[in-house]
């Protein structure tokens, strides 16, 4: 009994004193459902960032030197590389930055993204080697001065890489070498302004395939867990951009970003089967492409280190 009127007693106490848990974060209702929502989106956006390799980025301030970026061309024309759509998200995992990316679907159907954040830009994607302006040591002891990244470039300067990959280098651009400096604005193009590379005689700067080679072959990289995470010289050659962008079914997007069926479409349709008595239709999914943390992991952790 006494044990029992104590307890009783300092329950109130502790509650006043020490509030067991924030109520603003056990979620109810709707609340809870929202938090649900951004879950999935804060974990799909994992997954998203362990399969998409790093992109070239330009600062738009300081000196010069900190706004120029140098890169070599791995793609043999402007041609291979993709165009497409492309949707820049909130990251919930980066500040709510717009570095989280999603191809847009709508030349093909109603793309939920565009209702939810708008238009889309037109992209298209080249594979570059940015050479590192300070070399970077793992935790391994390897000493990393260059990295395979994916090269966004906007409709306005998809002109420019036409031009150099046709005229300049007659359809063989790989290994050219381009040096691309941004204006101080932050509306400038991500990217630079990308010049090529001259060298003493006043020719264009081109690596050779020896000199790709011996600049940036590599062995398999392991993990800690010895698995291979990237095959030997893998990074002398672009990117599978069919991989790398497969396109999203709606129902994909719905389910992980919100948005409404549109009206009469063929999903609005299945939509109201499976919420049926029949109990036998399904949505068809498009399965969800497996994680592959092969890609860039060795440089996550480093990558703040890296000076652009
Ligand atoms: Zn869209």
């Amino acid at each position: 009994m006494v044990e029992i009127r104590s307890r009783t007693r300092s329950a109130p106490k502790e509650e006043e004193g020490r509030p067991i848990a924030n109520p603003t974060l056990l979620k109810t209702g709707a609340q809870a459902e929202a938090a649900r929502t951004a879950e999935a989106q804060r974990q799909e956006s994992m997954r998203t960032k362990r399969n998409q390799p790093w992109r070239v980025w330009v600062p738009f301030s300081g000196e010069e030197e900190k706004r120029t970026v140098e890169f070599i061309m791995l793609d043999n024309s402007s041609a291979d590389c993709p165009v497409f759509y492309e949707h820049a998200l909130p990251d919930p995992n980066n500040d709510g930055k717009l570095t989280l990316h999603e191809v847009c679907i709508k030349e093909v159907e109603h793309c939920p993204l565009c209702e939810k954040y708008g238009d889309s830009y037109y992209v298209q994607m080249f594979s570059v080697i940015t050479l590192l302006k300070k070399p970077i040591v793992t935790k391994d002891g390897r000493t990393i001065s260059h990295s395979k990244r994916l090269l966004p470039v906007k409709f306005p300067q998809q002109e420019w890489f036409k031009n150099m990959s046709q005229d300049t280098f007659a359809g063989n651009m790989r290994g050219a070498h381009i040096v691309t400096i941004r204006e101080e604005s932050q509306r400038s193009p991500a990217i630079g302004t990308p010049q090529l590379c001259i060298d003493e005689d006043q020719k264009v700067v081109q690596y050779t395939e020896d000199q790709l080679v011996e600049g940036f072959s590599h062995p398999d990289i392991l993990n800690q867990q010895g698995n291979v995470v990237r095959k030997a010289n893998s990074d002398l050659y672009p990117y599978n951009y069919a991989e790398l962008f497969p396109t999203p079914a709606a129902e994909d997007l719905r389910r992980r970003f919100g948005g409404v069926v549109p009206a009469g479409s063929s999903a609005e349709v299945k939509q109201a089967w499976s919420n049926g008595d029949s109990g036998t239709a399904t949505i068809q999914r498009r399965a969800a492409p497996a994680a592959d943390t092969s890609k860039d992991d060795y440089l996550g952790d480093l990558d703040d280190e890296i000076p652009f």
